[in-house]
Order: structure tokens, then sequence, then C-alpha cells
């Protein structure tokens, strides 16, 4: 079999090409990584593009006019993702998540979602197909994303006050229209739909209780983030981060609240529940997550890769490089050849850059890496 693994930098930080994988891929068999860990969610960024400009992800100043923008023939077409994404499935993968950039803005994405969704596992059922937005454009296209087959969506929303909304997410939008999103979602039978927050100190960590009051009655699954310091996050310090066990304390001086069991192996959320009149856990009034990927990082059960919208798979939030799928692709690979790169590519992971933050050189921690709106969250 030929050589098919070209490694490729992000392209705009120039850094220099990983190791290639080496080993024997294992054949035809479900994936574990070096460290055991199995391949079962694959996230697919597929835009570089955002109508926001949070200061954590896309800043302003770094993403100003200006900015070079990929062409269209950089971006993988619709029938390339959907070709990778049966390969990921045939090795375990169950669950896909499309992200950004803000996945709204590709043209014509509910054909995307339309082919994802007749993906099925090798035992023919249906695979998990979700979707996270900023839920600027869903009010309009809800319905036809639940059509096309999605399934559940989940919502960034950092703040409901409308000034501080609008300086986050560095274009003055309101939250108002992101609250319509969300209703329009669950109207249109999205669901469980999760509403994501990332908490910052000196920003928005007076935002939990009133964000925590509002969603408290609506089914919503609302999940508290710790700010990571990821590609994005420039400036990122540890005193902006908000531990999750202040959140939950937060919110229980003001809600009793009644923890819950993990829903799923590798869940990243530790869930509790509200309690409804009767004092007892009432489902129907959604629940509250609390994501501590700083605090308690949970690289030992974490199986996610990550495609970006040109082809490139990373195999941790915090990676500097990606590996050329889109080359391998493009080079009239066969199926039995893209599965071999998947398959010697995972093979090979270790990263668990969460779990030895704190014990990384200080060069390490500042190593660039690829932005969030990069390979999404
Ligand atoms: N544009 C969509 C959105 O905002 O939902 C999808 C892409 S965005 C990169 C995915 C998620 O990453 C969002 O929920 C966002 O809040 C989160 N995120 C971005 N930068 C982050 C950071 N430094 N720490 C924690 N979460 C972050
Ligand atoms: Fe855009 Fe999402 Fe990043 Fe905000 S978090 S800038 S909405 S990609
Ligand atoms: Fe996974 Fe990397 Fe995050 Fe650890 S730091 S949980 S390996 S993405």
């Amino acid at each position: 079999m030929r050589r098919i693994i070209p490694i490729a930098p992000h392209r705009t930080r120039g850094l220099p090409p990983p190791a290639m994988p080496t080993g024997a891929a294992p054949d035809g068999a479900l994936l574990r990584d070096a460290l055991g860990r199995p391949l079962r969610d694959l996230r697919i960024s597929v835009t570089d593009r955002c109508n926001f400009r949070c200061s954590y992800c896309m800043p302003a100043e770094a993403f100003a006019h200006g900015h070079a923008w990929m062409q269209h023939s950089e971006l993988l077409r619709f029938e390339e993702i959907t070709r990778l994404a049966r390969c990921f499935v045939a090795r375990g993968v169950r669950k896909l998540r499309i992200t950004g950039g803000e996945p709204l803005l590709r043209r014509g994405l509910e054909r995307l979602i339309e082919q994802l969704a007749a993906l099925r596992t090798p035992d023919g059922a249906p695979l998990e197909l979700a979707l996270t937005t900023n839920g600027t454009l869903l009010a309009r296209r809800a319905r036809a994303l639940k059509d096309a087959g999605l399934q559940r969506v989940t919502v960034s929303l950092d703040a409901l006050d409308e000034a501080l909304f609008a300086r986050i997410n560095g274009v003055g939008a309101s939250p108002r229209g992101v609250l319509e999103g969300i209703d329009a979602a669950l109207a249109a039978g999205l669901v469980p739909l999760k509403v994501n927050v990332v908490v910052r100190r000196g920003s928005n960590e007076g935002q939990i209780v009133p964000l925590a009051r509002h969603f408290r009655g609506s089914g919503v699954a609302l999940r508290f983030i710790e700010y990571m310091d990821a590609g994005g996050a420039h400036g990122w310090r540890m005193a902006q981060v908000v531990p999750s066990v202040q959140v939950l304390a937060r919110l229980q001086r003001e809600f009793p609240l009644a923890p819950l069991a993990p829903a799923a192996p590798g869940e990243t959320a530790t869930r509790y529940a509200w309690l409804g009149a009767g004092g007892q856990p009432d489902a129907r009034l959604g629940e509250i997550g609390l994501i501590s990927s700083v605090t308690q990082p949970f690289c030992h059960e974490c199986c996610r890769a990550r495609l970006s919208m040109d082809g490139k798979l990373f195999l941790c939030l915090f990676a500097t490089q990606g590996y050329e799928l889109r080359d391998v692709l493009r080079s009239g690979a066969s199926d039995a050849e893209l599965d071999a790169a998947i398959a010697a590519i995972w093979s090979a992971r270790h990263d668990r850059y969460s779990a030895l933050r704190t014990s990384l050189s200080p060069e390490a921690r500042q190593a660039p890496r690829v932005g969030m709106s990069y390979i999404g969250g």
C-alpha cells in the first residue's frame, strides 16, 4: 500500500509538520488510541467564518477586514465530508457534531445534514447527529434542519444582559435573536437542547444565576463551561477561570439541585436536576451541567476527533497541527486507503493536554494552537 498520511501545518501558523504515525494500523477493528481510548465522536467544522467576534475565540482585532478567509475550493465538499464520516463510522464513531466557525453560515448545510443523517453504523443503527451554533440564524433554519435529519442543537449564549452580550460577541448582537433561535429549535423538536455558557471571571460570572433562572422550567440543559486556554483565547490567564465548584456554589445558594448519574460513559458534564414543586428532581424543568475542562480534565475518557473545514484531522482541542486528509481524499485514495490513514493516526494518538497542563513548561503551554473557530468547541 502506498504511503498516504501526508501532514500539513495549520494554514495560518506555518508550524513544522508533526512526526508521522508509525506502526501497523489494526485491520477492520474498532480503534483504540495509544492510551486505550476508543474513537466515538467526530466534530466536523464546516466553515472558518462567523458573524460574531467573541473576544475569547475570534477577537475583532485578529479577524478584521483583510483577514485571509478560506476560498471555497479549500473547503471540503459535502460529499467529501460524508465519505470521510462514513470511514470514521466504520471505525467506531457514533456521534457527529457539526460546528465551525458558525456552521449556519455554510450555504446549503441542510444538504450535508441529509447526507450524514443517511449514514448507518455497521449494525444498521442511525448515528447521533447534532450541531453547535451561536443561534443567530437558527430561528429561520430550525425547521429545515430538523426536516433534513438533524436531531439536536447546542446553542452558545454567554449572557442575557443586552450590553454585556453585545460586548462579548463583539458585533453588538442582542441575546433576543439567540433566544428566538432557541425557541424555534425547541418548537421544531431539536431536543434535548443544550445551552452552553463559557464563564469568565471579570466578564459574565454575574450572569450565572440570571441564566439559570431564565432556563429553569424550559426543558433546556444549561451547561456552564470553564474558560479554556484554547487557540483564540488570547492572553488567557488561570485567574479568569471560574472553577465549576464556584459556579455550583452560586447556583446552590439560589436553587435546590440534585446530582444526576452520568447518562453515558465519558460524559463531559457533571449534571444536576432541578427540584420540582414536590421537592423531587423534575427532568421536565431541564437540567444543569458543569464542564470542568480546566480544573477536572477528562482526557482519560476523551474519544473525540476533529475534522477542520479544509480537511485536517486534529486529535485534541489543543493540538498544534493536523493530519492532512483532504490531500489524501483528492489524490484519488480508495476507501481502504482512507481507512488505513484514519486507523494509523488514531492508533498513535496520545494527546492529553488538559491532564498535563499544570506540569507543562511555559513554552509548551504557550505553543501556538489552532483556534476553536477552526476546529469547533
Ligand atoms: N459558532 C458556534 C458557537 O459559538 O456555538 C460553534 C463554534 S464555537 C467555537 C463552539 C463552542 O466553543 C462555543 O460554545 C464557544 O463558546 C466555545 N468556546 C470557544 N472558545 C472557548 C474557550 N476559550 N473556552 C471554552 N469554550 C470556548
Ligand atoms: Fe463565532 Fe462561536 Fe467563536 Fe463566538 S464562539 S466567535 S460564535 S465561532
Ligand atoms: Fe480531549 Fe485534548 Fe480536551 Fe484532553 S485536552 S479532553 S485530550 S481535547
